[in-house]
């Protein structure tokens, strides 16, 4: 399949993993900062055939597990009100708030639908005139402009039961907050190529000189994965701390101007609580004072007290790349998929979820370089 084969040769990563172990002269730490990257990496055996020269420390870009418990547990009670229909991505169901998750008040008789596409949330607006729809809008960049269609499509057809949970997050105030902490250990960061084809790579210009540290926009594929770390690895070695862009098909310097001419039109930056992280300053999205309209937090009262996490889960040492998820005692124990804990054991991109799919069952004992990148 073209775009997808041509990236997991492997004799192309085989190539790659030997010229990065011979390039690098040191064991250098280099943070991903997306889960659907760590999931790649760890699919793909990356990690450990590297382990003697790349130490990879898995970063917060989960947007699901990242969404604060206090929005998850409002969600809830948006969704057992009979006159609301909530609506949200898959992934979104699973994560547990402080007392239930949106698949249990599912089951128990909640009205919460999946959908696709925020304008699939739209379309229910008009069919469902007679109830309040409620979006349920998580992720990064990367969402964010469809979400902003949607609402500005809601406005264009005077939709007055429609209306938006807003809980999207910026990537760079958080890698911001990385790179500042005194505890810092990463030298370089890979950033995530998706948020980066919405924003472009020159946004980080000033974040790679202000900390002096290399910023890779980086894919998906073992061979963009490579690339990134390969690219990484080569200015650390050369001292040097500039922005490259290693995912060039998808990803152009100035980003998508329409997408984010539509984030700009709809949302405005705002101080943002992270699951596990705390308060990360302008780490997120609400909505501008005159989309107000669309605001559910306005539109409903909200009576959902501030829930506390459950003390066991470790989720915000393991998105701040503190820990390893296999350093959490409740990591295949009390914390599986089937059973999760906390939220980066449910997510698709989440870190813990990557470790128990991958290096809990046995399936990566030992680094076959011809098996690993077909997978
Ligand atoms: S393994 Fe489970 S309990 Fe531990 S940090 Fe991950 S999500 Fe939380």
């Amino acid at each position: 399949m073209k775009y997808v084969d041509e990236y997991r040769d492997p004799n192309q990563c085989e190539q790659l993993v030997d010229t990065i172990q011979r390039t690098a002269s040191r064991v250098w730490t280099i943070m991903e900062v997306c889960g659907g990257q760590t999931h790649g990496l760890l699919r793909h055996g990356i990690d450990q055939a590297l382990e003697k020269k790349v130490h990879l420390i898995h970063g917060p870009g989960c947007p699901v597990c990242v969404t604060p418990l206090e929005s998850i547990d409002f969600a809830i009670e948006l969704a057992e009100r009979p006159d609301i229909m909530l609506t949200s991505f898959g992934d979104m169901l699973r994560v547990p708030g402080s007392r239930t998750s949106l698949l249990r008040a599912r089951a128990a008789g909640a009205q919460v639908r999946i959908v696709y596409s925020p304008l699939d949330a739209v379309q229910m607006a008009v069919t469902n005139r007679d109830r309040q729809v409620v979006f349920f809008a998580v992720g990064f960049e990367t969402t964010a402009p469809a979400t902003a269609l949607a609402v500005q499509q809601a406005n264009r057809l005077a939709l007055r039961n429609f209306s938006l949970l807003a809980a999207h997050v910026r990537v760079l105030p958080v890698m911001e907050m990385l790179a500042a902490s005194d505890s810092n250990l990463v030298q370089g960061f890979l950033a995530a190529g998706h948020v980066c084809t919405v924003t472009g790579s020159n946004c980080y210009e000033a974040f790679a000189n202000r900390h002096q540290i290399p910023v890779v926009v980086t894919g998906f594929e073992p061979v963009d994965l490579l690339l990134g770390i390969l690219e990484c690895v080569r200015q650390l070695e050369r001292g040097e701390a500039r922005v490259r862009n290693c995912y060039p098909r998808s990803v152009h310097a100035a980003g998508n101007l329409q997408a984010m001419a539509a984030i700009d039109d709809v949302f405005e930056p705002c101080d943002r609580p992270w699951r596990g992280i705390g308060i990360v300053p302008l780490g997120g999205f609400r909505l501008r004072t005159q989309w107000a309209r669309f605001d559910a937090s306005e539109r409903f009262p909200r009576t959902v007290q501030p829930a506390r996490e459950s003390p066991d889960c470790r989720a915000g040492d393991v998105l701040m790349g503190r820990i390893k998820p296999t350093e959490c005692d409740c990591f295949g124990t009390t914390c599986t998929p089937e059973n999760p804990l906390g939220a980066p054991m449910v997510s698709a991109e989440g870190a813990c979820a990557a470790y128990y799919r991958f290096k809990s069952q046995g399936t990566r004992s030992g680094v076959d370089l011809h098996g690993i990148w077909k997978q």
